[in-house]
């Protein structure tokens, strides 16, 4: 085993190539399966698949001597090109539609030069960018192993193929079937997998508790992973191979334990203190340590970050003092000092005299509230004059700051322990001394004024929400101090109502070693920055990854709804909505949303089973519940609503139905009927009931000519029959009855307009017929329900009329 190995093989595939990129950009909008009980990305499957088998070679064949570029470049590459490239007969069938059976010649010609796409637009080749990646000259050997790759493929086509590469097969079936039977079975099905084909000696797996803290889970977890690694400076232990939010599988040695709980321990302060931004709260005339207090991490970094705010402030100007424009740097020394002394403290009598004669005659000028940054600022004017009494000062302050900044409970050895003891929840407390998010006990009292979270009383869990005071425990307050630095990153302020999207590839996470700060914003940024390789390799880092938003009211939601399927949709990730300080839960659907408003219900726009639908081809249960459907009505509604100057256009529709829908687009917008995107909806989702108001359209127009000039003659032999269906349902005329009285007015009416033309009997018949069809089919054909939608009726008959209208010119 090479300990240095997995970081560089990670380092020529994800960290300086496309590759990754590529193949999320190409096959992130597909499913890789087609039971949606086990299902994730194309994409996320794909790259589980290279980085294990990428994973599993780096352990079996690099000697703890070899170099990696020098002796393994090539196959590294290799093998995760073919990787890449093992399910392109699932690829081409979902991109192009083509029905071809496993991964032979013709299904890699689709993939390397794909056919134009109709008659007229050009598709490009090699969307993963593999020639890119690993250069020319290799498709008969990634076929080779592309056909060896499942067992049940078919490898005549390349059987007796001269390849120096045929070493690699193994590794290609290693990441494959241990990425499928992740999918499925999760890190137990993982271990069983690697057990059978790499030996059990190897395989070492970890549980651990998940925490009701996602963000200190993550830190935990990821910290765990680099202990084992062997990149938090002790020893390797092995090859990590993946993770799920509690677990770890390893190929290498056993880790004792003890021996990786104390190393975590030790390595989180610092993780948490590279990964987080914390503040302290200044400003001219107040300063506190805020969340500094109450975070172990490292003091002289505390220290740094009240001399940033300070110098922040300073060169701002504030209160009358000018903005500076230069600070001397080794001021930063004193700002924290004179943070405790002048701002916490209110000290005002200096030993210094002279010292003491500019603070009073400051005050006597500036008042004494204004006097506090005045003075700061003297001093760092007059730095020369007073070193020395600033020295002294510091030499007797600094104790009690340090005591002010050291945290009163060690909360990242609380959560350690919790994480490694094996307990599902921590002992409850009683009322008065429970943590109101999570249950802990605690006898801390934390407010955090304006919060969102602490002021919204709906996040209480556990106690009555009249409580005046919450009581948080220090773990809480540690996560609570990571999410509003997540929202910091994110521009997302703690003020609002606060949810987090949690974008994941899948429950189980093969592991990339190539660990960097959490940055990136999937979500509310232009949608570019997937391009981006390094925000991609920390999309593929962490377990899962936090999304805050926040939520001003139920259209507002729905637009931010949209935009994380946006998101989903773009980075082959799946998604759950739900609040912060809960466990996060991977969930079967590609999308699901643990506060979905009611509105969101009824649009079908609560859940997402797939990524997209199932190819044409696939014979079974079709659903279509999936992110291409959702985000087609998003659009829909969002067109409509801003040819109407909506101000919230996602709550104005209330049904996924076709009469629903053409009504609120006709009533709407001024070309509805001239809409493409309204029309494929109908299409491809709406087919038999448009068909059928298009049969009861063409039946009016037998029945009454066409009607080119106003909406009104174009709708109003469909709107007496339908005044005729009410005023005989109202009468309670049976449906023998029924019929033959709105044929009978029908066809009065149809007479009695000579620009109708010459009307018969069984025209009116045929028409009524066709209606009837609709409502009955429809289960609109009763009193209340027709009434309730006769406009709606009479706005789709409408927009199917204008349908045959224009397919006929
Ligand atoms: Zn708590």
């Amino acid at each position: 085993m090479n300990p240095d190995a997995a970081r560089e093989a990670h380092e020529t595939i994800v960290g300086s190539t496309n590759l990754y990129t590529n193949i999320i950009g190409a096959a992130g909008q597909y499913d890789a399966k087609v039971d949606s009980s086990a299902n994730c990305s194309l994409a996320a499957h794909i790259l589980n698949a290279v980085t294990v088998g990428v994973n599993a070679f780096v352990y079996e064949a690099v000697g703890p001597d070899e170099d990696l570029y020098e002796d393994y470049g090539e196959d590294v590459q290799v093998l995760a090109a073919a990787l890449a490239l093992h399910d392109t007969d699932k690829f081409v069938r979902e991109a192009y539609g083509v029905d071809v059976e496993g991964n032979t010649s013709k299904t890699f010609d689709w993939y390397f030069d794909p056919e134009p796409d109709g008659d007229s637009e050009p598709r490009e080749g090699d969307p993963f960018g593999i020639e890119e990646f690993l250069g020319e000259g290799y498709r008969d050997d990634l076929q080779y192993l592309v056909q060896r790759t499942e067992t049940r493929e078919n490898s005549t086509e390349t059987r007796g193929l001269d390849t120096s590469f045929s070493g690699l097969e193994r590794y290609c079936r290693i990441g494959d079937s241990v990425a499928s039977v992740a999918l499925r079975d999760g890190t137990d099905g993982v271990y069983d997998q690697l057990c059978t084909l790499i030996g059990e000696e190897h395989v070492h797996k970890l549980e651990f508790t998940q925490l009701e803290q996602p963000i200190l889970n993550d830190t935990l977890l990821g910290t765990a992973k680099e202990v084992i690694a062997g990149e938090t400076g002790g020893d390797t232990y092995g090859v990590v191979i993946g993770s799920t939010p509690d677990s770890i599988v390893y190929l290498g040695e056993p880790i004792d334990r003890s021996i990786l709980e104390q190393a975590v321990r030790e390595r989180v302060p610092k993780q948490i203190d590279a990964e987080f931004q914390f503040d302290c709260k200044l400003n001219w005339n107040s300063f506190g340590y805020d969340i500094l207090g109450e975070v172990g991490v490292p003091i002289d970094k505390k220290e740094q970050t009240i001399a940033d705010a300070f110098r922040e402030l300073l060169s701002r100007g504030s209160a009358g003092v000018e903005g500076f424009e230069h600070i001397p740097e080794a001021f930063d020394q004193y700002f924290a000092v004179l943070a405790k002394a002048v701002y916490i403290d209110g000290q005002s009598e200096y030993p210094d005299p002279g010292v003491q004669t500019a603070y009073d005659r400051i005050k006597e000028q500036q008042g004494p509230q204004k006097v506090k940054l005045h003075f700061v600022a003297y001093l760092v004017e007059n730095y020369e004059d007073h070193k020395e009494f600033l020295d002294e000062l510091a030499e007797t302050v600094r104790p009690e700051l340090h005591e002010d900044l050291e945290p009163e409970t060690d909360a990242i050895g609380a959560v350690t322990d919790r994480f490694f003891d094996g307990r599902i929840a921590p002992a409850l407390g009683s009322k008065d001394q429970m943590c109101f998010l999570c249950g802990a006990e605690t006898d801390t009292k934390y407010q955090k004024g304006l919060s969102g979270i602490y002021r919204t009383q709906e996040y209480s869990r556990r106690v009555p929400p009249h409580a005046k005071y919450k009581s948080i425990c220090e773990v809480c307050n540690l996560e609570y101090a990571l999410l509003s630095s997540v929202c910091e990153e994110h521009d997302v302020s703690t003020n609002n109502s606060l949810e987090v999207a949690y974008f994941y590839f899948d429950e189980f996470l093969a592991d990339i070693r190539l660990r960097s700060g959490r940055i990136g914003n999937i979500v509310q940024g232009d949608g570019d920055e997937l391009d981006d390789p390094q925000v991609t390799s920390n999309l593929i880092q962490p377990q899962y990854f936090l999304q805050p938003l926040y939520v001003l009211d139920e259209n507002h939601r729905m637009a931010v709804v949209r935009q994380v399927m946006q998101a989903a949709q773009e980075s082959g990730m799946k998604v759950v909505i739900g609040r912060p300080f809960t466990r996060f839960d991977s969930a079967d659907a590609v999308f699901a949303d643990e506060e979905a408003t009611r509105p969101q219900e009824l649009l079908g726009l609560d859940e997402a089973e797939r990524f997209g639908p199932l190819p044409s081809f696939i014979e079974g249960d079709r659903t279509d519940s999936h992110l291409r459907r959702a985000l087609q009505l998003f659009k829909i509604m969002s067109m409509v609503g801003q040819d109407a100057n909506m101000s919230n256009p996602y709550l104005q529709l209330d049904r996924d139905t076709f009469h629903s829908i053409a009504n609120f687009a006709v009533v709407h917008h001024d070309h509805a009927v001239r809409l493409d995107d309204l029309r494929e909806y109908f299409e491809t989702y709406h087919e038999t009931e448009l068909m059928e108001m298009k049969t009861v359209a063409e039946r009016g127009i037998d029945l009454f000519g066409k009607q080119f000039d106003s909406k009104y003659k174009k709708t109003k032999i469909f709107r007496e029959a339908l005044d005729a269906f009410l005023s005989g349902k109202n009468q309670q005329m049976d449906d023998d009855r029924l019929i033959d009285y709105v044929e009978s007015q029908v066809y009065a009416a149809a007479d009695r307009e000579d620009y109708a033309g010459h009307a018969t009997p069984d025209q009116a018949q045929a028409f009524v017929e066709a209606i009837r069809t609709y409502l009955v089919e429809n289960e609109l054909y009763e009193l209340k329900k027709l009434s309730d939608w006769e406009n709606a009726l009479v706005n789709s008959y409408y927009y199917a009329y204008e349908q045959i209208l224009y397919s006929d010119k």
